[in-house]
Parts: C-alpha cells; structure tokens; sequence
C-alpha cells in the first residue's frame, strides 16, 4: 500500500477521479466512529442512514475493484477516532502517503490538520468535488466588499455556469420569481405522497444498539425511508422531478397538516452526503422544466435557487466567518430550550407538528425550520449554543457548514445580520397567512391578550421592544417600531405583561 485514501461519512461522491482508476496500491479508508456518533446527540435516522450509505458506498467501491478498509463501530481494534485509527493503519503502512478530501465541517477540517501537524504526518488535500464554487467564494466573487448578499451571489454563480441564462441575461428577463411564489395551499389540495423507501438498516442499528449510542427520536430500522445509495438518491431526484417540481416554488413557504413534506423534494441528505451532486440536480431538473410544460421557469427559477444560490452561498459564508461564527449571540439570549423541542408536547400546534413530525422522520422543511421552530426560539429568546445542538441533531441533512449559518445566521440573527437582513421574527398572522395549523389550535390565533392568547403574538411585541436599541436603525423593521409605536401605553403594558407571563412558564405553553 503506498496511499491510503480517507473517506469521510460525508464523502460518498462516486463520481470523484479518486475512482476513475485502479490501483492496488490506494487502500480506501472508512470508518464509523465515536469520534462522530457523539459530538452532538443525533436522530437515530441520521445515524442509522449515514452508516449505512457508508456502507453501501464501501460494497459499490469495493464491487468495482477497490480496496477498502472499512471499521465498524463495534469492531475491537476501532479505536474510535479518525486519528488514532489513522495512526495504527500507518502503522501498519509506514510508507503510506495519506490523502483526505477537503472536509466540508470546521470541527472535522480543523481536528485533521491539529493531528497531522501534532503527529508530523502530512496530508495531500484533494477537492470534494462536490460543490460549485470554492471555500473562498465570497473574497473571489466579491474582492472590495465585506457585505455579502445571496442575490448578488447567486447571479454570479448562475452567470460562471451559465443555468438558465439567454446570453448574458436570465430567462425570461428575471432574476427573481418569489413574488410569483409562495402561496397557501387549499386545506384539500391533493398533494403528492412523498416516495418513501424502506432500507434494512438493522445491521447498523444493532452496532449503535451494543455500542450503547446515545440518540433520540423514532426509527424503524428494518424499513429506513431515507436513500442510501446513488439508485436511490437518483430515483428520489426523478420523483421530484415528475411529481413536485411543477408545484416546488409556488407551495414552497406553506404549511399543512395533510403532508410533512408537500412539494419539497427531500434531496438534502442525498445532497449533503454528496451521493447526489448539485449540478447533477439542477441539470435533471432542468431537463425536466425543458420536457413538461406544466412546469414554468418560476418553479424551476425557485428550485435551482434554492440548490446553486442559498445551499453554495451558506457555505460561502460558513468558511467565511468561521470560527468566530459558533460563538456569535448578537441579543445575548440565554433561555434555556424548552421539553417541547424533544417531546413535541406543547399546546402550539405548529410547534407540535413541526417537532412531532421531525421526530419521526428526522425532517420539517425550511419554513417549518424558519417561521415556526426558529421563529420561536428567536422571540422566546432561546439561547443559540442549545438551539444549534437541536438542529445539529435532529435534522437528516444536518452537517454544521449548512445548520450553523442557518440557525445561528437565518434564523436567529445571532450574528447581527451577516446572513439576513432582518431578524425572521413573526407573530400568529404570518403562520395562519401561510398555512392551517392555527385552526387546530388550543390558542386563539387572532387573540394578543388573555388565556388562550397565542404565545407568538405577545412574545413577538416583546421581542421588538426588547430589541429596539439594536434593530430600530434597520430600515427594514422600521414599519414595525411604527406600528408599535402607533398602540397605546395600556396596549404596549398589556403585551408586554402577556409575553413575560408566557416567558415565565415557557415549559408550560
Ligand atoms: P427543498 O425545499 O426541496 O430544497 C432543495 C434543496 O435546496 C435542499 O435539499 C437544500 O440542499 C437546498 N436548500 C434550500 N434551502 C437551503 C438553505 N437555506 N441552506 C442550504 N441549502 C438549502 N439544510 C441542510 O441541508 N442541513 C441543515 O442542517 C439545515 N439546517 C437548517 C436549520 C434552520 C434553522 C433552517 C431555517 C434551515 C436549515 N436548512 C438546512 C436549510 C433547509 O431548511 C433544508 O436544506 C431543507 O429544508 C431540506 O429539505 P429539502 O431537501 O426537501 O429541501
């Protein structure tokens, strides 16, 4: 063996020129390790699909005539971490060059290259490639500014590969079809049924079971419903394409209680394992905006978006501002996160159905995550470092570069604006605007004040009075401090003691 070749759990690319040729002397390197099941308590889903995947990937490396030294989690000479386990395969192989792919997560990037510099050993880095645009991206695209927008961004990204562009101008004369997006979807609308598979992942989940893992959230191991091989990711990509992408953009900010997923294409952990690449997913897509005419340029505008503009422009900012970024707690909120994030058992509904539902399939989609989850955490004043565990743990798709400029970035405006505009803080209106949670409600969505008053109502207020030295000079809340101002003292009194009362038994709503 003169090289061996580590491959993180996040590295499943098939199509990476580390394959594109044989050799006996390239020995791949995977393994499952403490190290990763434990640096933050994850959904047993999530456990469960990456080991899997990994192996799934290791047999299909294996099968076309590689050589993979693949650990288990409960194999006896697994020393548990990537270093140690290293260190004894170089052992074994002391002329061994070792070679790693860029890793995608700080946490990861950062204990590598500390252990290779502490050990003296070197690494040749290669690429993912995996991404379209470098760590770097925002200093290239943009050299001679520090604010950085995911418009400007995305146009750039759009123009270099030329994705839906007529000569140096995009189709159909727009950038930007949101405005044409973004309805509410009718209480029977007949929303297509998420294509589900049914993985045996017992043998994984018997590793984590003897290894005493701690996880939470439910698992049915003997039919696992997420891709664990590129067949499977490549199938989930053709049934968005026929059964979602017509209605994706349209339906993409509602929520219902008839479906968890509506119109989203669950693609992310298939994406962030990188079994799917995201050309590969905007070009399909596209192919299919080009063969069905019921899919118009705002649907497949708001898809390919979501994949070239906000998925490479949050990494962009990961790289940008980390390590520094994980710390960011711009409103100093400290509140602990309240039971109801880990056993769905609240009176809200939305809450309940956005965790009940990431519970049991270790997903909500993004305005779930945003305006329902997040937004609450954000007007309740729920400290970032738990709330970003949470998302770190529950979610399938959730590696750090992509869940920590969403949540402490998009979601909480924890770092004063880097990512958004404006904080997304909303009151009851934009839930019961965008979707039919509040009918089933215990509170009464249009009531600010009294016992059945809807917590988002009061506690937004709150959130803006409290916050008014910092966001009052932001033109884009502006409109809010006015109508704040426009209400009465009493008005303003009663809002405020109605949000500090909910705020006192946060654990209670
Ligand atoms: P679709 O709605 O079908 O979108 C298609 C694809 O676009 C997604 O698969 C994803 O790859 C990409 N995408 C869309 N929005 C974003 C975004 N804001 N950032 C990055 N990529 C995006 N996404 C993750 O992949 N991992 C996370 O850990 C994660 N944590 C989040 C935490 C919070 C608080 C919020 C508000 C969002 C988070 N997101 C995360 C972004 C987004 O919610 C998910 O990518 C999306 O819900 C995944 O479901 P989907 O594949 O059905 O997405």
């Amino acid at each position: 063996v003169h090289t061996l070749r580590l491959i993180l759990g996040d590295q499943l690319n098939a199509q990476h020129s580390w394959f594109k040729s044989k050799d006996d002397g390239v020995l791949y390197v995977m393994m499952e390790i403490r190290q990763e099941t434990d640096y933050v308590l994850h959904h047993q889903q999530k456990l469960l699909a990456f080991f899997t995947a990994m192996e799934n990937f290791s047999q299909a490396l294996r099968q076309a005539g590689h050589r993979v030294h693949y650990q288990y989690l409960t194999d006896t000479d697994n020393q548990q971490s990537i270093g140690k386990n290293l260190q004894a395969l170089l052992g074994q192989y002391p002329n061994a060059q070792l070679q790693c792919q860029l890793a995608d997560e700080y946490r990861v990037d950062h204990y590598l290259r500390s252990w290779a510099g502490e050990q003296n050993i070197s690494i040749e880095w290669f690429d993912s490639e995996h991404f379209l645009t470098p760590r770097d991206a925002l200093k290239r695209y943009f050299p001679d500014s520090d604010n950085y927008l995911m418009e400007n961004f995305y146009r750039q990204v759009r123009r270099q590969f030329d994705i839906l562009m007529e000569a140096d101008k995009p189709l159909g004369g727009r950038w930007n079809f949101d405005a044409e997006n973004r309805k509410k979807i009718a209480a029977n609308a007949d929303i297509p049924q998420p294509l589900l598979f049914a993985n045996n992942a017992e043998a994984a989940a018997e590793r984590l079971r003897k290894a005493e893992v701690k996880h939470f959230g439910a698992a049915d191991s003997s039919a696992l419903l997420w891709p664990v091989n590129r067949k499977q990711s490549r199938e989930l990509l053709q049934y968005f394409c026929r059964h979602c992408l017509a209605n994706f953009g349209r339906y993409q900010d509602t929520m219902t209680e008839q479906s968890w997923s509506l119109y989203h294409s669950r693609l992310s952990f298939a994406l962030n394992s990188k079994m799917l690449s995201p050309l590969e997913v905007v070009n399909t897509a596209i192919e299919h905006w080009h063969d069905n005419s019921a899919i118009n340029l705002a649907q497949i505008e708001g898809f390919v978006r979501q994949i070239i503009g906000w998925r490479e422009f949050i990494r962009a900012m990961y790289w940008h501002h980390m390590p520094d970024y994980q710390k960011q707690n711009f409103f100093n909120h400290t509140r602990p996160l309240p039971h109801y994030f880990w056993d769905a058992d609240t009176k809200m509904q939305c809450l309940k159905r956005a965790i009940s539902q990431s519970l049991e399939y270790a997903y909500a989609h993004h305005i779930q995550r945003l305006m329902v989850t997040g937004n609450f955490a954000l007007i309740a004043g729920i400290d970032p470092d738990p709330l970003d565990d949470w998302y770190l743990g529950i979610y399938i798709d959730a590696l750090q570069w992509v869940e920590l400029p969403n949540t402490r970035g998009m979601s909480q405006f924890a770092d004063g604006g880097l990512l958004a505009t404006k904080p997304y803080a909303a009151s009851s209106n934009y839930i019961q605007k965008m979707g039919h949670y509040c009918n089933n409600c215990y509170y009464q969505q249009r009531q600010k004040v009294g016992a059945k008053a809807c917590p988002f109502n009061s506690l937004y207020w709150h959130f803006i009075h409290r916050h008014r030295p910092a966001l009052q000079s932001n033109h884009r809340m502006s409109m809010m401090y006015s109508v704040w101002d426009k209400k009465t003292d009493d008005e303003r009194q009663q809002l405020l003691d109605q949000a500090e009362r909910y705020l006192q038994q946060l654990d209670d709503l």
